[in-house]
């Protein structure tokens, strides 16, 4: 088994308009049995951690925070870095200890290193205990497997099967933002990413049953919902929608905060910046990508955008969204970047000053087109780099931080402050992460909240009654 080539993957069919209605019910057939779950990577993963909840818990089985105690464990898996492949296969290890004290154990693979056939194969020859491996496509059918599975057998299922599931339930993590899926896959095809491999084509979800889902999240007393998609901003393209409108259509349900993630530049249109500027609960906060300042980079990259082209959209936002942040994701260290490749990015850091910028090291996913280029950079080069970087992305940070110093911000308060219990936490509109020194009965509520310090990850404040 291969990872599919580049050229095959990018001539896979379609099935945009094949949508798949789940009407399952499920019997507590595991009632009294514990399940323990382990999520690696990105927010979709988190979000597709919610749904695996809910059917274990549709089973009858109750979460175990320690997998000694677990008749079932869940490990969903990221591919995008080594590092991510190294913890899960690090973590199989203790499984495998608990599985020899514990037979009746159940070991679940779930999310896209599952998509890796090769990946698997590997994983696979090494552990060969792990009795289910299940695709980022196919979580619906984990129900079906694990009532199966008692019978020891390996079962596989990954697919590139392209169908948008509707009707799927979630065991959300809070009571008050939901991620909510507009569409799955990327088309992007960016040489240093394996998500159009893993994830598949782009499906959207249809229009009414993301508004549907939006409607019944704002009933159940919902105050927030992030659409997500790994290019959310392509949505629609295969359904004749378009972003802007879904946005101004999730708007208009009144829902009092909607945010997105994750934005391509290259699909960002003037039509969705007019939509995020006109309604006052689209949060004025936009998470774009740059991942290089260099255009040669840029262009090896395959991210379809020019040095240029990122500061005029960037410039657009900035005049015509009232106090937008924006955030974005770096790359250092792609194959062969040089000094001056590096500098343009630093520059381009310079004059976005941004709100955030989550950095990383390149690193190599096998069955991409940059793993197989050429790379002379050292890795003492690359990680000298990247603390240069960081310097100055938490100088801007802090920055943009310390312009709130003393104003008056609206707070979505999430909880209690796992740092300081006497303290609640949340987010204001752009996204900025405030520890509010407050009363407990906020929590759930949006408040205004009296910044009173301002660092470069947080802000401290005072809820104003
Ligand atoms: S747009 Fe994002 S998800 Fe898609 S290939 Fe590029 S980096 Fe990967």
């Amino acid at each position: 088994m291969h990872l599919p080539d580049l050229e095959v993957a990018k001539k896979r069919e379609k099935k945009a308009n094949n949508y798949i209605k789940l009407e399952e019910h499920y019997d507590k057939v595991f009632l009294g049995k514990k399940y323990f779950l382990r999520t690696y990577g990105c927010q979709m993963n988190v979000h597709d951690s919610e749904a695996i909840r809910s059917y274990l818990e549709a089973l009858g089985l109750e979460e175990s925070k320690d997998a000694s105690f677990a008749d079932v464990i869940v490990l969903n898996t990221c591919a995008i870095r080594e590092n991510a492949k190294d913890k899960v296969t690090g973590f199989l290890g203790k499984c495998n200890y608990l599985k020899k004290k514990n037979p009746n154990l159940k070991l679940v693979l779930a999310g896209c290193m599952a998509e890796q056939p090769d990946v698997i194969d590997e994983i696979m020859k090494n552990h060969k205990y792990i009795d289910i491996v299940i695709g980022t496509h196919n979580l619906h059918e984990l129900p079906k497997l694990l009532m199966k599975e008692f019978n020891k057998q390996v079962i596989e299922v990954y697919s590139e099967s392209d169908e948008v599931i509707e009707g799927m339930h979630y065991t959300r993590d809070s009571q008050y933002t939901a991620w909510v899926n507009i569409m799955y896959g990327c088309d992007k095809f960016c040489t240093y990413c394996i998500v159009p491999y893993t994830r598949g084509r782009e499906r959207s979800r249809k229009l009414e049953d993301i508004i549907a889902e939006v409607n019944n999240l704002k009933e159940e007393g919902y105050k927030e919902v992030t659409l997500l998609g790994q290019n959310v901003n392509a949505y629609g393209k295969d359904i004749g929608e378009t972003f802007s409108h879904l946005l101004e259509c999730v708007a208009k349900t009144n829902i009092a905060r909607v945010r997105f993630v994750t934005s391509h530049p290259w699909n960002f249109t003037d039509e969705m910046i007019d939509v995020i500027a006109k309604y006052k609960n689209i949060m004025p906060y936009i998470h774009l990508p740059i991942q290089s300042g260099s255009n040669e980079i840029l262009k090896r990259m395959n991210r379809r955008y020019t040095r240029e082209e990122y500061w005029a959209l960037f410039t657009k936002m900035k005049e015509r969204i009232p106090n937008v942040a924006i955030t974005t994701d770096i790359i250092v260290g792609f194959p062969n970047e040089t000094e001056e490749d590096f500098e343009d990015t630093l520059d381009m850091v310079n004059k976005c000053a941004f709100d955030g910028a989550y950095t990383f090291i390149y690193s190599k996913r096998e069955g991409t087109p940059a793993a197989r280029m050429e790379d002379n950079t050292p890795m003492s080069v690359k990680e000298e780099r990247l603390q240069r970087l960081n310097n100055l992305v938490n100088h801007y940070a802090n920055v943009n931080n310390q312009k709130l110093l003393n104003k008056t911000v609206e707070v979505l308060i999430l909880g209690v402050s796992e740092k300081d219990n006497t303290k609640v936490y949340g987010y204001t509109d752009t996204m900025k992460l405030v520890n509010v020194v407050g009363p407990k009965d906020i929590i759930g509520k949006i408040v205004k909240v009296q910044i009173t310090d301002a660092k470069s990850f947080s802000l401290d404040g005072e809820y104003v009654k």
